[in-house]
C-alpha cells in the first residue's frame, strides 16, 4: 500500500483528489470546513517536502457550469486553514489549467474548478482523466468520501500514474481505521447499527456477522426485528417486507455465535413530534397509535454494559430520532458509554452520515478514537467491498 510517506515531493507537482464538497450558506460562505481541515496534513507534508499541490474536487451536484458550485467560493477558506496563499484556476482541464499548473512553483497551492462542471467526471471518462493527469507528476487520492465512486478523478486517473500514485494521509487513516475494526484481534468486537432502515444496512450486517462478537441493533431498524419476533410495535417504523430477513439474520447470528442485542424498552410518542406525549414502554408492547422514537432506560443500561466489555467498537446510526431534543437521550447515552470505553482503552470508530452528525452535535468528536469522513464509502467498506478509488491505487 503506497502512502504519502513513500514519496519525496521535492520539486514535484502533486495532483491531489481532495473532498472539498463542503456546505455553503446563501452568501456562498463555507459553514463547515471539516473536510478542508482533514486534507491539511497531506497538503502540508507535500509543501514541506518542497513540492507544490494541485487540488481537485467536486462541489455539490451541478448541472453543467453553475456559479454557485464554483470552487472559487472556498479558495479563501483553504488559504485561511492551510496558511498558504492559494491560486485558483477557472477550469480543471485544457490550456488554461495546464498553464496554471505549469507555472506553479514549489510551496504553492493551486485549486482547480469543480470537476463536476464536466459530465465526464462522474461518467469516469478516460480521456477526461488523461487530460487531468497531465497537470501533475504524482497522483494522490485523499478523498475517502468519494472513494466508492469510479469517477475520472477518483479512480480512472490512477492508470496514468502507474508508479507515481499513493494514498493521502486522510485516506490512509480511514483505511487503517476500518481494518482495525474488521480485522481486529482486540476482542470482543462490537458493531452498533442504528438509524432508520434495515434495508440500507442488510449487506453490512451480513458481512460483519463473520467478523464481530456483538451487534447492537437500535433506532428505527430495531422494530422490524421486534415485529418479526412477534412483538407489538404500534405505529413504529417497520419494513414489513424484511421480517423474514430479520429472522434469518438472527438465525445466522446464533449459528455464528454472534450476540445480537435489541432494545428491550423504548420512549414512545403519540406523534412524530418533539411536542408529542411520551412514555416508557416495553419494546414489544407498544400500543396502537404510539411509536418508539428512542431507546428506553433499560436498553441504555443494557447497551452500556455491552459497550464497556468491548475492546473494539464500530458505531453507525443513531439510536433514536436525535434531531428532536426529546428523543436524543438514547443516542447521547450511547455516545457517553462509547467515550467511557474509549477512555479505558477501547478503539472506537464512528462512521456514516447521521452518527457523525450526532457525535459532532453532542460533543463526542474528541472522545472517540476516529470519526470517519465518508458516509457511503464507509458503508460500502463495511459491506466488504473493495472501493474502486482504493483498488486503483493498489493495482
Ligand atoms: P440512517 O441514515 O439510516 O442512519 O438513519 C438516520 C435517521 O434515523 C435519523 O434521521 C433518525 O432520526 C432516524 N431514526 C432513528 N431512530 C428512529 C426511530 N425510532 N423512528 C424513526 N426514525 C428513527
Amino acid at each position: 500500500m503506497k502512502t504519502l510517506n513513500d514519496f519525496n515531493f521535492k520539486n514535484k507537482k502533486a495532483l491531489i483528489r481532495v473532498d472539498f464538497n463542503v456546505p455553503l450558506d446563501d452568501n456562498l460562505k463555507v459553514t463547515d470546513a471539516t473536510r478542508i481541515s482533514c486534507a491539511k496534513p497531506t497538503i502540508i507534508k507535500i509543501l514541506e517536502d518542497g513540492g507544490s499541490c494541485i487540488l481537485m474536487s467536486h462541489l455539490g451536484r451541478p448541472k453543467g457550469v453553475q456559479d454557485k458550485f464554483s470552487l472559487k467560493h472556498i479558495a479563501s477558506k483553504v488559504e485561511d486553514l492551510i496558511g498558504v496563499e492559494t491560486k485558483f484556476v477557472s477550469s480543471c482541464v485544457g490550456a488554461e489549467a495546464e498553464e496554471a499548473a505549469a507555472n506553479l512553483k514549489p510551496g504553492e497551492i493551486l485549486i482547480l474548478e469543480n470537476l463536476r462542471f464536466h459530465e465526464e467526471e462522474t461518467k469516469g471518462n478516460r480521456d477526461f482523466a488523461e487530460q487531468l493527469s497531465k497537470l501533475g507528476d504524482i497522483y494522490v487520492n485523499d478523498a475517502f468520501g468519494t472513494a466508492h465512486r469510479a469517477h475520472a478523478s477518483t479512480t480512472v486517473i490512477a492508470q496514468f500514474f502507474p508508479e507515481n500514485k499513493c494514498f493521502g494521509l486522510l485516506l490512509e487513516q480511514e483505511i487503517k481505521s476500518i481494518d482495525k475494526v474488521l480485522k481486529s484481534d482486540d476482542r470482543p468486537i462490537l458493531a452498533i447499527l442504528g438509524g432508520a432502515k434495515v434495508s440500507s444496512k442488510i449487506t453490512v450486517i451480513e458481512n460483519i456477522l463473520d467478523k464481530v462478537d456483538d451487534i447492537i441493533i437500535g433506532g428505527g431498524m430495531a422494530f422490524t426485528f421486534v415485529k418479526a419476533q412477534g412483538g407489538s410495535i404500534g405505529n413504529s417504523l417497520v419494513e414489513d417486507d424484511k421480517l423474514e430477513m430479520a429472522l434469518d439474520i438472527l438465525k445466522q447470528a446464533e449459528a455464528k455465535n454472534v450476540n445480537i442485542h435489541i432494545p428491550v424498552d423504548s420512549i414512545i410518542a403519540d406523534a412524530f413530534s418533539n411536542d408529542a406525549n411520551t412514555k416508557i414502554c416495553n419494546i414489544n408492547e407498544i400500543p396502537d397509535g404510539w411509536m418508539g422514537l428512542d431507546a428506553g432506560p433499560k436498553s441504555r443500561k443494557q447497551f452500556h454494559e455491552v459497550v464497556m466489555k468491548s475492546k473494539t467498537i464500530l458505531w453507525n446510526g443513531p439510536l433514536g430520532v436525535f434531531e428532536m431534543e426529546n428523543f436524543a437521550n438514547g443516542t447521547i447515552a450511547l455516545g457517553n458509554s462509547i467515550a467511557e470505553a474509549t477512555k479505558k482503552g477501547a478503539f472506537s470508530l464512528v462512521g456514516g452520515g447521521d452518527s457523525v452528525a450526532a457525535v459532532k452535535q453532542f460533543g463526542f468528536e474528541k472522545k472517540v478514537s476516529y470519526v470517519s469522513t465518508g458516509g457511503g464509502a464507509m458503508l460500502e467498506s463495511l459491506e466488504g467491498k473493495t472501493l474502486p478509488g482504493i483498488a486503483a491505487i493498489l493495482e
